[in-house]
């Protein structure tokens, strides 16, 4: 579907829950989340309705996220069922990775085709500090998980923290030359809840050209991040900039939230409810909701926060 802006809609990223087994600080609250009641969230087989009616109208690529989506009991049955679907053709699930390693061949197997997997920071300690309670060690453990089960891309997500993990870029770029991964940075959106973080964890992307001047820059793949390659390695590096220089003349994308918000744009508060409509009501709500998304997310910066109204577990990032 070709919105009001020309710009064609291809890209539903859906988030199956909002629970997650980490609380990382930009994320989600200390606290976790009020858990809703279970008839207030889409069930598996709206969801699927939902990715129906998408396919409908053009949708072609899925992102299934969260919270947490491993976490999800039925997540391998949504994947199969969401692959099965005539029009979708690429399935990605965005994860922690720490239940990668019992999860990864059962979602290979249902048909998910690539892995994101979130790293901010290779030591332990601040693993810990920045996931409220992970271990490092599970997340590597699911990296590892991932490659082996034959994924025909892995990605690394790092959220880049001005005085967290700027002095990392080096090294989590270095992991795109040991192993066939591709490394995304993705600027720090100030979310409802990421008042943790003052103006200076806001840094722009470029700072990654700053620290590696060696990167080279290589062919756009048709998503939203500028790519570069360090020289001889397997996997590319992304650069995400949603905040210095924001990409919504190309975005393609409308989300899903657990509770059977579609929401058009991520920053907007408008809202449109799925929930309880058949397949024909769920394709006219998406096809309206398309219709009303907006031209841009607004300005966007440590005085300027997401008006999402809602934190990112929520939405699915
Ligand atoms: N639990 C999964 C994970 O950790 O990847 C999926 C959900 S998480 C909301 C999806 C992505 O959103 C992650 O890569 C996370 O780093 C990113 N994210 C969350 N809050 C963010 C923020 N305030 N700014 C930038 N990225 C954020």
């Amino acid at each position: 579907m070709i919105d009001r802006y020309g710009r064609d809609i291809r890209y539903l990223r859906l988030s199956v829950t909002e629970l997650c087994n980490l609380r990382c600080r930009y994320c989600m609250p200390a606290d976790g989340v009020c858990k809703k009641a279970h008839d207030e969230m889409l069930t598996e087989d709206e969801m699927i309705c939902a990715v129906r009616a998408a396919a409908s109208l053009g949708i072609t690529k899925l992102r299934i996220t969260g919270g947490e989506p491993l976490v999800k009991k039925n997540i391998a049955s949504i994947c199969r069922r969401a692959a099965q679907i005539p029009g979708i053709r690429e399935i990605c699930v965005t994860t922690n990775g720490t239940l990668l390693p019992e999860l990864a061949k059962p979602l290979r197997e249902a048909g998910v085709s690539r892995v994101n997997i979130s790293l901010d920071t290779l030591d332990a300690e601040k693993f810990r500090y920045i996931t409220r309670r992970g271990e490092l060690s599970q997340a590597v453990d699911g990296i590892h998980a991932a490659l082996d089960a034959g994924f025909e891309k892995v990605k690394l997500n790092a959220v880049l923290i001005g005085g967290f993990n700027d002095d990392e870029i080096p090294a989590l770029a270095e992991l795109t030359r040991r192993y066939p991964l591709d490394v995304r940075f993705i600027e720090l959106m100030p979310m409802v809840d990421s008042r943790d973080f003052g103006p200076e964890a806001f840094i722009p992307c470029t700072v990654v050209l700053d620290k590696l001047p060696e990167l080279q820059a290589v062919e756009p793949d048709g998503g939203v991040a500028k790519l570069y390659r360090l020289p001889g390695a397997q996997g590319s590096i992304g650069l995400i900039s949603p905040v210095s220089s924001h990409f919504c003349r190309d975005c393609n994308r409308i989300r899903l939230t657990a509770d059977g918000k579609l929401k058009p744009c991520l920053h907007s508060g408008d809202e449109y409810s799925l929930k309880g409509l058949d397949y024909d009501g769920m394709a006219e709500k998406i096809r309206q909701s398309i219709l009303c998304k907006p031209s841009w997310h607004g300005a966007l910066d440590a005085a300027n926060r997401s008006r999402a109204g809602r934190d990112m577990n929520q939405i699915g990032g």
